[in-house]
C-alpha cells in the first residue's frame, strides 16, 4: 500500500499518518520532519535548508528528490509507505514516479487529499505545539490542562515550530496554493485520488479515510 497524504500545511498529514502508520504496519514518511532532524543535528543538509524552512519557503526540487530517493531506498517501505509533504511540486510528484518506477513498485500510490480552509489552518497552526519528550503534536485549544502532554504526562514540554508563527504560515499557504495545490491535478490524471474533510475531528477523518480506502 502507498499513500500519498495532499494538503495544506496544517490540515492534519501528520496526525492521520502517525495512525495509519501503525494501523497499517508501513512506515510514515515525513520529509518535514527528515528536514527538521537535519536542522537540529546542524548537518550539511541541515545548515542549507534551515532559512528556507524557517521562511517557509520550499527546499529546492532536486534536493528533496535525492532526500527521497535515499528514504524510499529504505528496506522497510518494500511492502509499502505513507508519504507526508512530498511532493509539493509537479516536477516532485515526477520524480517520485520514476523513483518508485526504478524501485519496481507495483501499483501507483493513493493520494488522501485532505481540504481545509484558511483562516482555520491560521489558528490551528498558531496553537500547535509538538512534546519534545514523546515527540507528540497536540493542540493547545483542546488541552483541559495546556502545561501538560496528554500523551507521556510531561510538564511543560511544549514548543512550537518556528514556521508556526503567523507570517510564516500566511507564506506556507501561499506556497501551498501557488504552487503545491496544481499538483492534485497532476494526480487525478495519474492515479486514485480520495478527497477527504480535513477540518473534520481527526477521528472522523480518520474513519472517513479507512472507508473510502476500503
Ligand atoms: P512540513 O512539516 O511538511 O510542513 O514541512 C516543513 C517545511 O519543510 C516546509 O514548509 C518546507 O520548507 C520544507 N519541506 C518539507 N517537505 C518539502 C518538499 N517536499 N519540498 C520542499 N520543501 C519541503
Amino acid at each position: 500500500m502507498q499513500i500519498i497524504l495532499f494538503g495544506a500545511p496544517g490540515v492534519g498529514k501528520g496526525t492521520q499518518a502517525k495512525i495509519l502508520s501503525s494501523k497499517f504496519h508501513i512506515p510514515h514518511i515525513s520529509t518535514g520532519d527528515i528536514l527538521r532532524t537535519a536542522i537540529s543535528k546542524q548537518t550539511p543538509l541541515g545548515k542549507e535548508v534551515k532559512e528556507i524552512v524557517d521562511r517557509g519557503d520550499l527546499v529546492p526540487d532536486e534536493m528533496m528528490g535525492k532526500l527521497l530517493e535515499e528514504a524510499l531506498h529504505d528496506e522497510k517501505t518494500k511492502h509499502g509507505f505513507i508519504l507526508d509533504g512530498f511532493p509539493r511540486t509537479i516536477q516532485q510528484a515526477e520524480i517520485l514516479d520514476k523513483v518508485l518506477e526504478h524501485l519496481s513498485f507495483p501499483a501507483k500510490p493513493t493520494v488522501i487529499y485532505l481540504t481545509s480552509d484558511d483562516e482555520v489552518i491560521v489558528k490551528r497552526l498558531s496553537k500547535r505545539r509538538t512534546c519534545s519528550a514523546c515527540g507528540n503534536i497536540v493542540n493547545l485549544n483542546y488541552l483541559d490542562d495546556p502545561t501538560t502532554c496528554p500523551y507521556c504526562g510531561s510538564k511543560n514540554t511544549f514548543v512550537k515550530r518556528k514556521d508556526d508563527e503567523e507570517d510564516v504560515i500566511r507564506n506556507r499557504l501561499k506556497v501551498y496554493h501557488n504552487t503545491t495545490a496544481p499538483v492534485i491535478g497532476y494526480y487525478k490524471d495519474h492515479a486514485k485520488v480520495i478527497e477527504i474533510n480535513g477540518i473534520l475531528p481527526v477521528e472522523d477523518v480518520t474513519e472517513e479515510i479507512l472507508k473510502k480506502l476500503s
